[in-house]
């Protein structure tokens, strides 16, 4: 990544943040013909993008939290290495986030979200074999479905009833017999007893590669990429000055993709204050565990997820309410190998793995932001939370949409993705 700080830059549009979201859009922005800057303050890709679970989850159209987490919610907050884990000292800065995620938990606004995320969900395999079939390379990710399997008999009518809402959603999904799932994935233990299978699913065999495949066509087709921090901006006439630790970068307009850091840089260019957090999660990559399964299996009693890649078997999960500035608890990366223990007819071989953390950026309904706004001059994708990969393809052709049209044919607004449901 170049270092040059450049002033009265002649670009049509200066895209902070190089993550997943940054670069597919920047990417789609550069093959319509727009001059293009990408701006991040570390090398491409080494954010939430980094370490992702490489699941594309098309199947996940309900939010993480509903009503019925409300009941599990004490003894789960009180299991310092169970799947959801809140630093207490953190909870005075949490507490608004909180408060609006319950309120997002009543019938309509929880409907709006289902609606919200079905929408971007539905469009997503097929944007991402759009944007990987652009770059020559179809085969980072594999199209084999996933699986959520049960463990416990009493886990089967809510399996039951989840395999129900989903179809209600169009969903496609099937339910596997204990038999079904040995067939395939003949590693996983005696004790599964079934499994919901979602065949419009599939994984990326490396989700940090997938970014980088992404900068080097963006580069090839011309797009700079500037390593420096985005301290602030303002609006100006013609477009938006940026102001980061090494000069100016001007553009015509700007798209705000900092993931889980956007709330600032977004409220000095739009005014506006959004309820934007982070939900911390970690990964154990295991890189002696290379054929254990053949597409990936999340566990509906254990709460995480394993991904088989390139580079070996992925675990990841848990959810951190812990913010941004603190550091990672990795215990909880290594305690998706103690998870672990028991859904397999061996063990897994936890040798020279590596733990990871990452922040989901997460707005408190669940859905992103995907908007353009300050008439045209400003563009905003990030709050993917759980999804920003899976997202990712279809948020950049919404934004090459949106950065096409000019105020004069009016904006092409994308009603639950909006930044003033907020404000
Ligand atoms: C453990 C875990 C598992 C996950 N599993 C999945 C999964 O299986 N499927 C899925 O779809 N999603 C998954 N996600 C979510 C997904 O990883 C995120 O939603 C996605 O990576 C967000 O991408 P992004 O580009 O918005 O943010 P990031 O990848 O975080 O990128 C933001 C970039 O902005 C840069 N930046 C920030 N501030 C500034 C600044 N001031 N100036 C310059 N640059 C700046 C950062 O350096 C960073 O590179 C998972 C997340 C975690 C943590």
């Amino acid at each position: 990544m170049s270092n040059h700080s450049t002033s009265n830059d002649p670009h049509d549009i200066a895209v902070v943040g190089a993550g997943i979201i940054g670069v597919a859009c920047a990417l789609r922005l550069a093959r319509q013909g727009l001059r293009v800057v990408v701006i991040d303050q570390q090398e491409p890709g080494h954010g939430a993008s980094f370490g992702n679970a490489g699941h594309l989850a098309t199947e996940q159209v309900f939010p993480i939290a509903d009503l019925s987490i409300l009941k599990r919610l004490p003894a789960m907050l009180m299991d310092p290495m169970g799947p959801l884990r809140l630093d207490w000292k953190y909870l005075p800065r949490a507490l608004p986030w909180f408060m609006r995620l319950l309120l997002n938990l009543r019938p309509v606004p929880f409907q709006r979200t289902v609606a919200g995320l079905r929408a971007l969900n539905e469009s997503s395999l097929g944007a991402w074999q759009r944007l990987l079939a652009d770059i020559a390379r179809p085969e980072l990710l594999r199209e084999d479905g996933s699986l959520l399997v049960f463990e416990r008999a009493e886990s089967r009518q809510a399996i039951e009833a989840l395999q129900a809402r989903m179809r209600q959603q169009q969903v496609p999904v099937d339910f596997w017999q204990s038999e079904a799932i040995r067939q395939v994935a003949p590693q996983l233990s005696e004790q599964i007893q079934g499994g919901l299978f979602f065949p419009r699913t599939g994984h990326f065999l490396d989700p940090y590669r997938v970014v980088c495949e992404l900068v080097d066509a963006a580069k090839a087709g011309g797009v700079q990429f500037l390593k420096q921090q985005v301290q602030g901006g303002h609006l100006q006439e013609d477009g938006v000055a940026l102001i980061t630790d090494q000069g100016h970068v001007n553009a015509r307009q700007v798209l705000i993709a900092c993931g889980a850091h956007s709330a600032k840089l977004t409220a000095a260019l739009t005014g506006k204050k959004i309820p934007l957090d982070t939900e911390r999660g970690y990964h154990l990559m295991l890189p002696h565990e290379q054929h254990r399964l053949p597409f990936a299996v999340t566990s509906l009693e254990r709460k995480f997820i394993m991904t088989p890649m390139a580079d070996g078997l992925r675990l990841a999960g848990t959810v951190e309410f812990a913010g941004l500035h603190r550091p990672p608890s990795m215990e909880r990366a290594w305690q998706l190998h103690r998870l672990s223990k028991g859904l397999f007819r061996r063990d897994l071989n936890a040798e020279d793995a590596t733990p990871w953390m990452g922040f989901r950026p997460s707005l408190p309904d669940s859905l992103p932001i995907i908007d353009r706004v300050c008439e045209g001059k400003v563009l905003l994708a990030f709050g993917h939370q759980h999804l920003g990969l899976t997202q990712a393809a279809v948020t950049a052709e919404l934004i090459a949409h949106m950065a096409a049209v000019t105020p004069a044919h009016g904006l092409p607004v994308i009603e639950p993705y909006r930044l003033d449901r907020f404000c």
